[in-house]
């Protein structure tokens, strides 16, 4: 038998640093990253046959679990007709109606590859339709990893130490004014000074690329108004938050409306997607409508057209985040009273099916300085020892877990069961 080590080292001679993102390769944990062989349901299965109860969900997509039978079959049964034309073809024209009515801010969108895309183009079209060149950003926020939004980003170049990377041209980087999330006094400030050179402000509406930090009471409410106030375009970037906090998303379940969304992860069921959209008058001024260029060979690829709309149309269920909601908020629960049991210094923050554990003494957690203040060593004991027992909980503190409606109560209690051992072995 192969095992994960053995093929770590072997990726490593062709692969910097053993894998195509980042966070992947476990860096900080002391041990090799574990290779996966196949999913099913709220389970991954790795090549040495131990199966692990999954909270990353590949980082989001597998809302209803793995290896969805309808998502599969969607795009099995599309898969004998080609996979790219290079043509329009009507499945986006679905996938588009589809986006539309399920977020209503949303009045046209534009299908591309990845979150990143979608960042990257919602950013030059604010550019591009305000002429100004500032941005506004948050730090501890990650929007991909395009030049402008490389600047005190979060996720995986927070993880290995370079929230700002090496290559971003300075000229560049200088547009991108970074402010603390949750501080609307700061966003107030800054826009009372700079305003009318601010293109927009794009924002992550629960953050959860510094592990999992809802906006406070008023904070998105705050850059609603001063965007209106100085003709800037608020960008709310649900590539995570997206048909996960609530079907509408975060703009549905904390009742602010931005001007562009990007989507990501979900919005492709599994395969390589994202999405940017919103008011008629923004996007008309993409191209070939208007002069804003914006281009992808791949983009509205049917097998991925076909797997996204497949798994939007399940979370349509009625009740169903409701449902996703309230296991996060038992397993949540559950975790706080084992950790407050043991003593452990631990809470744990929720937006709708995704959720953070925190190893600190605060009651909360609301921006970057007190996210990175928290425990990491005691993050790394109670990661190694739930992966040991066969749960996968994210492979960083500064990203946010994922339930999906696959999860049941049996695995849920494992996972409270697993963390009672943890927590134990933690106090020694
Ligand atoms: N925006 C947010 C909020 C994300 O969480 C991510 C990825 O995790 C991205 C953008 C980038 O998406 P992608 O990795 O698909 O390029």
């Amino acid at each position: 038998m192969t095992t994960s080590a053995q093929l770590f080292e072997r990726a490593c001679r062709h692969i910097p640093g053993g894998v195509n993102s980042p966070v992947r390769a476990f860096k900080g944990l002391e041990r090799p990253p574990v290779f996966m062989e196949r999913a099913q349901g709220a389970y991954l299965f790795d090549v040495e046959g131990k199966r692990y109860v999954d909270y990353v969900g590949s980082w989001g997509p597998m809302i209803t679990g793995h290896a969805d039978p309808e998502v599969l079959g969607a795009v099995r049964e599309r898969l004998d007709s080609g996979l790219s034309f290079g043509t329009p073809t009507a499945i986006e024209t679905t996938m588009a109606d589809l986006i539309c009515e399920m977020i209503p801010s949303i009045e046209m969108v534009r299908m591309v590859n990845s979150g990143t895309e979608a960042t990257m183009s919602a950013i030059r079209l604010a550019r591009g339709y305000t002429g100004r060149d500032k941005i506004v950003k948050f730090e501890g926020n990650y929007h991909g990893h395009s030049d402008s939004l490389l600047v005190k980003a979060g996720s995986g170049a927070l993880t290995h130490g370079e929230p700002s990377s090496p290559g971003v041209p300075a000229a560049l980087a200088e547009h991108t004014v970074t402010l603390s999330y949750n501080d609307p006094d700061a966003v107030e400030q800054c826009f009372e000074e700079i305003g009318d050179q601010v293109a927009c402000i794009i924002v992550e509406p629960v953050a959860g690329n510094m592990n999992c930090i809802p906006p406070q009471p008023g904070f998105l409410e705050t850059l609603r108004r001063v965007c209106d106030r100085h003709e800037s375009v608020l960008i709310f970037d649900e590539v995570m938050t997206g048909f996960r906090v609530a079907m509408g998303g975060a703009q549905a379940h904390y009742g602010v409306e931005p001007d562009l969304t990007c989507l990501g992860k979900i919005v492709g069921g599994g395969m390589p997607v994202g999405a940017f959209g919103g008011r008629r008058g923004i996007m008309e001024n993409i191209s070939p409508l208007g002069p804003v260029y914006q281009a992808g060979t791949l983009a509205g690829n049917p097998l991925a057209m076909a797997a996204g709309i497949a798994l939007l149309t399940k979370l349509r269920e009625p009740g169903f985040h409701d449902a996703l909601s309230q296991r996060v908020e038992t397993l949540c629960h559950g975790l706080q009273e084992r950790a407050d049991a043991a003593g452990i210094d631990m809470i744990t923050q929720q937006a709708g099916g995704m959720f953070g554990v925190f190893f600190t003494g605060q009651s909360r957690v609301d921006n970057f300085a007190q996210a990175t203040a928290c425990d990491g060593d005691a993050f790394r004991r109670f990661f190694a020892s739930m992966l040991e027992q066969g749960v996968y909980m994210a492979p960083s503190a500064f990203e946010a877990g994922f339930m999906s409606s696959a999860h049941a109560p049996e695995d849920i209690q494992l996972t409270l069961d697993a963390a009672e051992v943890a927590f134990a072995a933690m106090r020694q």
